[in-house]
């Protein structure tokens, strides 16, 4: 459960049951004066007392320790609402607690997944079971906003905000030049492939994921923290290996596009996705709509570029190929 990484800085793996991502890690960082926590888990059961065991096992205490989250997704920051005392800083991006603090709008995503082609009764089972909102955080948590370029001093330890969007609007990555040590959140992960959604056609994720993951791969970067699975070193050849992903699935979505046209649940349901199961009536209710959340980012990113076009029919947004 507890693994000590480098001098004073361990990982905690806190259990997401029932999720793909098996788990989440939290790593915490041991001082004398304040403690770090990087990301918590859901706010619930399991999560709790395993972040309470390996909190207890390692000595530390919660009077005296701070918390930075790299965004606002539930597995990474729900569980802050049962760790908080009166003494706790919260290190958050600007972006991320603009959306906290204008609360879960599960309508409006429910609203847009609609004209994206969703079916009405998978819609009723989004709203029982997204996990965001299932294990979100209380409201009301105070944040100390971190901006790219600030330091923050634990122990041993500089660490400087890099603000890395895409995954969500505000998401930041940790990076400690000494040590060459990179805290990844959910920006890099080795085992899967980050979730680049889009819920809304407000932002471009995908366009600004690329360029995230661009602005990293200048970094001198020895050892990767990630969210959740391995830790690893080849954060270049990671980063390639994204890129690559990201370029393929683009490259499907045009071939999927090429002489129809289609809404984007129907793009999703002809996508590859790494999951075990026969048909996509098949999958889960919340990996159907992980896809297309997914399918809809890389469609945005194909509209901005001119290589698709979208109108409406009826009530629905149809993609197709842009004629030259
Ligand atoms: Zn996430």
């Amino acid at each position: 459960m507890i693994e000590e990484i480098s001098a004073n800085l361990y990982k905690i793996e806190i259990p997401l049951p029932m999720s793909p991502l098996k788990a989440l890690n939290s790593y915490v960082i041991k001082d004398t004066e304040r403690n770090l926590i990087i990301d918590t888990g859901w706010n619930q059961e399991e999560c709790r007392n395993a972040m309470q065991t390996g909190l207890k096992e390692l000595g530390v205490d919660i009077k005296k320790t701070d918390f930075f989250i790299s965004h606002l997704h539930a597995d990474h920051f729900g569980l802050l609402s049962s760790l908080t005392t009166e003494s706790t800083t919260i290190y958050f991006n600007r972006p991320d607690a603009d959306r906290f603090r204008s609360g879960f709008r599960l309508d409006d995503f429910v609203k847009f997944a609609r004209l994206n082609g969703y079916p009405e009764n998978e819609l009723e089972a989004i709203r029982q079971s997204h996990p965001g909102l299932k294990f979100r955080a209380k409201e009301g948590l105070v944040f100390h906003i971190t901006e790219e370029g600030d330091t923050i001093n634990v122990g041993e330890y500089a660490f400087k905000c890099v603000a890395t969007p895409g995954h969500t609007w505000g998401h930041m990555c940790l990076y400690e030049p000494n040590k060459k040590i990179f805290v990844a959140g959910d920006h890099i992960l080795n085992d899967i492939t980050p979730n680049i959604q889009l819920w809304s056609d407000e932002w471009d994720p995908l366009n600004e994921y690329l360029a995230s993951l661009d602005k990293v791969y200048e970094l001198d970067i020895e050892l990767v923290l990630p969210g959740h699975r391995g830790i690893f070193k080849n954060c270049k050849e990671r980063i390639q290996e994204l890129k690559h992903h990201h370029q393929k699935r683009l490259n499907e979505i045009i071939s999927i596009l090429e002489g129809s046209s289609k809404n984007a649940f129907q793009i999703a349901s002809q996508m590859s996705w790494d999951i075990i199961c026969d048909s996509w009536d098949l999958f889960p209710v919340s990996q159907k709509w992980f896809a297309t959340g997914e399918a809809i980012a890389h469609l945005k990113f194909l509209g901005e570029k001119g290589i698709i076009r979208r109108e409406m029919q009826g009530q629905k947004i149809l993609f197709s190929m842009a004629r030259l």
